[in-house]
């Protein structure tokens, strides 16, 4: 494989791809973040972020701990509505447009989908764009489209790319495969690879012969929701493997979308789950946070 940057990590153990680790990539970004906040508070600035939920999703609920925890740890302010799954769509309204109108919120995390009697549409682009931190509105996605800074990218999209970044994996010129289209994970961060320069192929559920696809890829990124799908036919030797699959286990904990072990003996770098992605998304979040507060206040 053609590497046109020297990357961080040392060189692939014999027989195992090298770990691409989200932990360390989102300490690196934690860091960014944390001189960032620090900047802010000198001039009286408190990066806040409104967490908004409808409902009792477990999975919603984890990754709004996580949130709130490294919020704390940062020093930035984080806030929390919870409305009932039978809540009406004109009081989540109501609440997004109060939020819109407080200057001291930065950042809104609607977690999605909502409830079937909800008008998703509406309520999500009836939030303030700049405060989009995870890049809801039709306004942020045609950013994220057109490669133009009209918002932020979606949290995960972006969280592949850091961890590219933070490895020094230059994307210009090599192919990229992305398993999966949704609006959340796979067109964004196909369009992100896209803005890199490297050439992508998206597949999906109607793909023809989808190993033979994701073997000729330099870099693999899976966001299916299918646990352990990208099997050791999926692979080539050296590849660049990212995992954005979260997937509850059975017994309990949770997997990604690539059969670990099947694959990280070919494969040339790996991200775990858990350990991987996930592991940046949150950080990912937190950083948009303190930029929209920059933005908020003209530093920007
Ligand atoms: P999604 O909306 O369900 O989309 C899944 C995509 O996978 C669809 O485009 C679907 O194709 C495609 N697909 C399904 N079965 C396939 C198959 N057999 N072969 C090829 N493609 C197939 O899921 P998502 O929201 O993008 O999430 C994907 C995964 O990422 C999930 O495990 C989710 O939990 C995880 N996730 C992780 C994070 C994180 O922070 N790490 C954040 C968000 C999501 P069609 O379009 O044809 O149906």
């Amino acid at each position: 494989m053609r590497r046109d940057r020297k990357m961080l990590c040392p060189e692939r153990e014999e027989n195992m791809a090298r770990i691409l680790s989200g932990k360390e990539t989102a300490s690196f970004i934690n860091k960014r973040t944390s001189d960032t906040v620090r900047r802010l508070k000198e001039r009286g600035i408190v990066p806040t972020l409104h967490i908004l939920r409808v409902g009792e999703n477990p999975a919603d609920l984890s990754y709004e701990r996580s949130a709130e925890k490294k919020c704390r740890g940062m020093e930035m302010e984080v806030e929390k509505t919870v409305f009932p799954e039978d809540v009406s769509g004109e009081a989540v309204l109501k609440k997004i447009r109060q939020l819109n109108e407080d200057k001291h919120v930065n950042g809104v995390l609607l977690f999605r989908p909502l409830p079937e009697n909800l008008d998703a549409d509406k309520i999500v682009n009836t939030l303030d764009p700049s405060k989009d931190v995870d890049s809801m509105t039709n306004l942020s996605l045609a950013g994220v489209f057109a490669g133009k800074k009209l918002g932020f990218p979606p949290c995960t999209a972006q969280a592949c790319m850091e961890i590219l970044n933070y490895y020094g994996i230059d994307c210009r010129g090599k192919k990229a495969v992305v398993v999966g289209r949704s609006l959340i994970v796979g067109k964004p961060v196909s369009m992100l690879l896209l803005g890199q320069d490297a050439t992508v192929t998206v597949c999906h559920s109607r793909t023809v012969d989808l190993p033979s696809i994701t073997r000729c890829a330099d870099i693999l990124i899976a966001a299916v929701g299918r646990a352990g799908m990208i099997g050791a036919e999926h692979v080539s030797e050296g590849q660049i493997v990212l995992d954005v699959g979260i997937n509850s286990k059975p017994g309990g904990g949770i997997c990604g979308d690539v059969d670990f072990e099947a694959v990280s003996p070919i494969a040339g770098f790996i991200t775990p789950v858990p350990g991987g992605v996930g592991a940046v998304t949150t950080s990912v979040l937190l950083s948009h946070v303190a930029r929209a507060a920059e933005r908020h206040n003209g530093l920007e």
